[in-house]
């Protein structure tokens, strides 16, 4: 029998299945359990917190003078600049009004009252580059000096604060995944000289009925030290008990309007395409 033949009798039901055939289903059927098994593992791969959520008690980063602020660092040639000092033209408020914060010499401030802000654009998996500063005239303590945020698809919060000679809870500090992670240290230059947070990126992913499959991930360098390596993200960063929901594959970048001068600038992203596991 030609294997044309054999193909064809199968077709017509004239044969039982090959060996290879039987072998082949038991194949796909085996690949497509160990995908459901993975795909459920990764959804429960969310570690169990090992602290209350701003838990007073939980160790403070250890101190790293990180060394003289630089110049602004160049975007590379791929990158997609947010913020060059100039406008404000790719942001806007919560409303999708214009960004009202302060312009000036090539940085943009956080105006009391104007609200957060975020960029027109959506995002996902990412590398972004930021630089900001706190106020140089020293006022407050704690959360309420020189906080600001810079959120990763408007819902997981990198802190901005102020954390210079300055306590607070660990999980709160500059560059803390808020409320999550401390920083691994505590880079932060003073308050007045320029600070950058490079940070990489991947979003989270949910299957086709909006469930969690995958949780986000982040890297982030403070001043070029690591702050966080891979860090799995529990879930949106202003909850207590954070839950995943399901949100698109691409949201803003925001920075937060805490009611602090805080500036930023040199603002740019390169997106990373293709390099996570689907
Ligand atoms: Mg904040």
């Amino acid at each position: 029998m030609t294997a044309r033949h054999s193909l064809q009798s199968a077709i017509n039901g004239k044969v039982r299945p090959t060996k290879i055939a039987r072998n082949a289903i038991f194949l796909i059927s085996a690949l497509t359990v160990v995908s459901v098994v993975v795909a459920l593992a990764a959804a429960q791969s969310i570690p169990k917190p090992e602290w209350a959520v701003h838990d007073m008690n939980r160790p403070l980063p250890p101190v790293v003078d990180p060394g003289p602020a630089g110049p602004p660092v160049p975007a590379p040639s791929d990158a997609v600049v947010l913020f060059d000092g100039k406008d404000l033209s790719g942001w806007a408020d919560a409303k999708g009004s214009p960004a009202l914060w302060k312009l000036e010499n090539g940085y943009m401030e956080a105006a009391a009252g104007t609200g957060s802000i975020r960029t027109k654009r959506g995002f996902g998996d990412c590398q972004l580059h930021i630089e900001w500063a706190a106020p140089a005239a020293v006022k407050g303590e704690g959360q309420d000096r020189g906080n600001s945020g810079v959120y990763l698809m408007d819902t997981y919060e990198v802190q901005v604060l102020d954390s210079y000679n300055n306590k607070t809870y660990a999980d709160g500090s500059a560059a803390a995944i808020y409320g999550q992670y401390p920083p691994l240290v505590n880079a932060c230059r003073k308050p007045g000289e320029w600070q950058a947070y490079d940070i990489i990126f991947y979003a989270p992913r949910f299957d086709k009925d909006k469930k969690l499959v995958t949780p986000a991930r982040m890297t982030v360098l403070h001043n070029g030290i690591l702050v966080h390596d891979n860090a799995v993200i529990l879930g949106p960063t202003a909850q207590d008990e954070p839950q995943y929901a399901y949100h698109p594959d691409r949201m803003p970048i925001s920075l937060q309007d805490h009611g602090h001068p805080v500036r930023y600038r040199n603002i740019w992203i390169r997106e990373l395409k293709d390099c996570f596991a689907k």
